[in-house]
């Protein structure tokens, strides 16, 4: 059998794995977008991060990747208004397709680090927030709702001057039923453990990796704290940045966790029922 057809065996072998291995896994896969289904894209849009959320007609985006892409991805899924969109942080991997967003789409709340813009992008998004009167506020917030999904979102629990953007990612909690999620931008290991000693980290389902895989992004400790069974990893293939490191790969990999990678697996879609029981589809990489 050639690579494709091994990877492929890899991936069905995984996917059966994964239904046996989770308590939480659905019976059976189901393709189809089911009005009462709560999905979690992690878009394969390379070395960035962009993640729709939605359920029931409603949908949250949580960063827009670097382009116009993400309206592309958004018109795909059939996308047009936006409960709220989240940036993670002010980095152009996060925000660099945040101005298409806000001039193509109905968004009705923009929530944001409050940083003071400090790159170009960052700036335009503040223009465009402003020109088009999209409400801007700063936190605490009120937790979303999708239906009977919750989406917390918090600030980082670092304080001091010296916090760096990537330690002032947003956190982003999705839960429904007894499924929990985890979405934290470009956190590296001290914004995630402030985190955890603030008690605001549940015990987790799933787990987006921090930073694209990065090794400042993982601990054993944080792992074991928050026990996801599922990681999902947002990376761009062969980007020069090294992400995943292997190290985290080792961590993460550890315990019998499933990692996926947008880079080898494509978007993955995280689908989940009322009660929390969840499944897992990706869409395989893209051609290159
Ligand atoms: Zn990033």
């Amino acid at each position: 059998m050639g690579a494709i057809g091994n990877a492929m065996t890899s991936r069905l072998l995984r996917l059966v794995v994964l239904l046996l291995a989770l308590p939480g896994a659905l019976a059976a896969q189901r393709e189809t977008t089911h009005a009462d289904t709560l999905e979690i894209h992690v878009l394969d849009v390379g070395q960035g991060d962009a993640a729709l959320i939605r359920l029931g007609g409603e949908a949250v985006l949580v960063d827009a990747s670097r382009g116009r892409d993400i309206v592309l991805w958004l018109e795909d899924l059939g996308v047009d208004t936006l409960l709220a969109v989240i940036a993670s942080h002010n980095h152009a991997d996060h925000i660099g397709g945040m101005p298409a967003v806000l001039s193509d789409h109905l968004v009705r709340r923009y929530l944001a680090n409050g940083r003071a813009p400090e790159n170009q992008v960052a700036a335009d998004v503040e223009a465009i927030l402003a020109e088009r009167g999209i409400e801007a506020p700063a936190p605490p917030w009120e937790p979303l709702h999708l239906g009977d999904a919750r989406i917390t979102v918090f600030p980082t629990a670092l304080r001091g001057d010296d916090v760096t953007e990537n330690n002032s990612s947003l956190g982003v909690l999705v839960e429904r039923g007894r499924f929990k999620a985890l979405l934290t931008g470009d956190s590296e290991v001290d914004e995630l453990n402030a985190w955890l000693e603030s008690g605001i980290i549940p015990d987790l389902d799933l787990l987006k990796a921090a930073h694209h895989g990065a090794r400042d992004a993982v601990t054993p400790g944080w792992l074991q704290r928050t026990r996801p069974e599922v990681v999902v990893i947002s990376v761009g293939r062969d980007n020069p940045y090294g992400h995943p490191h292997p190290w985290a790969m080792r961590y993460y990999l550890a315990g019998n966790r499933t990692v996926y990678r947008t880079d080898m697996d494509g978007t993955v879609v995280i689908a989940v029922d009322r009660h929390g029981r969840y499944l897992i589809r990706t869409s395989g990489a893209r051609e290159r």
